[in-house]
């Protein structure tokens, strides 16, 4: 068996107490924000309709059932206008411990209030483990649900002969519900992870980690679409013979010198787009003027040529064009497809502006 490193059992450790990092606790309220809120109006429906509903002569104690619903009437209205981590757990918490106080208020009109401390206790503590984000905002929960029912009567069953069961049930429930709130965090960072890692796949390609044709194209959009003037270039690179390094030296080493290939156009081209567009064909969108764009195309060629010089003749061509943001971007591409055409007619290992 695989023994995790310390950050995997430090984000353990973050998703099992808080419910994972910022990004993952907000990720996590704005999915169930709808279904939440949903829950807490239902449980002020069904608290209003047994307050209404209660036959005589029970008469619960009017300022603590109207405490209690406005209580809950404050937490949904928070949950709908809060946006802050702190401010969405608080939420939570009093949602729970309103609705919480609102049926021992019940408990306590019909005169069986010690009857109801278990049942509504365990039901409680086992309904909200699977919703609440982390174990230490479920435990703050759990503790003041028990407290709230159990309130000036415990121990609970004092004097009958089974009285050791109250403690044992809520010891079991509590601790069932934590194994539930744990099992569901630990899904939850899986999940989340998850869809880290298919996002990072739609727009990375796998190979070279660096931008795949959509992400490329996506930004190179966004740039060729500003308004804020600046010159750009479109370089299209696309390593020499390599079917020949692949037919000869096989599929691994062509593979090698694309990853090779790619860190060097990355670290040359930092600050400026650049992506693969496809087998050993490359893309960068360069900010600056047509003299800053020769050396950098000049420096590339260099670079790459360098690079491999030492166990095989590796190089690049480039074909490079000005985007011209009067026409649309399939227009600069053709243009840079077309430099580089020429780059490798006139002998490759070199850059053509067109
Ligand atoms: P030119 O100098 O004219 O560009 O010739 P070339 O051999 O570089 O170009 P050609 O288009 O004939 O061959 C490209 C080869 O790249 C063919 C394809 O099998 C290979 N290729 C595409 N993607 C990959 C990849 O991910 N890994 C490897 N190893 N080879 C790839
Ligand atoms: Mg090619
Ligand atoms: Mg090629």
């Amino acid at each position: 068996m695989r023994i995790p490193d310390l950050a995997t059992l430090h984000r353990f450790a973050v998703a099992l107490v808080l419910g994972g990092n910022r990004a993952q606790q907000l990720a996590y309220f704005a999915e169930v924000c709808r279904p939440v809120m949903v829950l807490q109006m239902l449980s002020i429906i069904a608290y209003g309709l047994s307050w209404l509903m209660m036959p005589e002569p029970y008469h619960p104690n009017l300022a603590h059932a109207v405490l209690a619903l406005l209580g809950m009437l404050a937490s949904l209205l928070m949950r709908y206008r809060c946006t802050g981590l702190l401010a969405l757990n608080i939420t939570g918490v009093c949602a729970v411990l309103t609705l919480t106080f609102g049926l021992r208020t019940m408990t306590d009109a019909v005169g069986t209030a010690s009857f109801w401390v278990l049942p509504l206790g365990v039901f409680l503590t086992l309904v909200i483990a699977s919703i609440f984000n982390g174990g230490l905002s479920y435990l703050v929960v759990v503790v003041g649900v028990w407290w709230i029912v159990g309130r000036d009567l415990c121990p609970v069953n004092a004097g009958s002969p089974d009285q050791s069961w109250a403690p044992l049930m809520i010891a079991a429930s509590v601790l069932f519900g934590l194994a539930l709130n744990g099992s569901a965090s630990l899904l939850r960072l899986r999940k989340y992870q998850s869809r880290l890692e298919l996002t990072r796949l739609a727009y990375l390609d796998s190979l070279t980690g660096l931008n795949n044709r959509r992400m490329f194209t996506q930004c190179a959009q966004q740039m060729h679409g500003a308004s804020d003037g600046a010159m750009l270039h479109f370089l299209m690179i696309d390593i020499d013979d390599f079917k020949v390094i692949n037919d000869q030296q096989g599929h691994d080493v062509g593979d090698e010198v694309l990853v090779r290939t790619a860190a060097i156009i990355a670290d040359k081209a930092q600050g400026h787009l650049c992506g693969r567009l496809g087998g050993e064909e490359f893309g960068v969108i360069y900010t600056g003027s047509g003299e800053a764009v020769r050396v950098f195309a000049g420096a590339l060629v260099e670079a790459v040529g360098q690079a491999f010089h030492a166990t095989q003749f590796v190089s690049i061509s480039v074909g490079v064009t000005e985007l011209d943001r009067s026409k649309e971007l399939a227009h600069s591409y053709r243009l840079a497809d077309e430099a580089l055409y020429l780059a490798k007619r006139q002998g490759k290992n070199r850059y053509v502006i067109v």
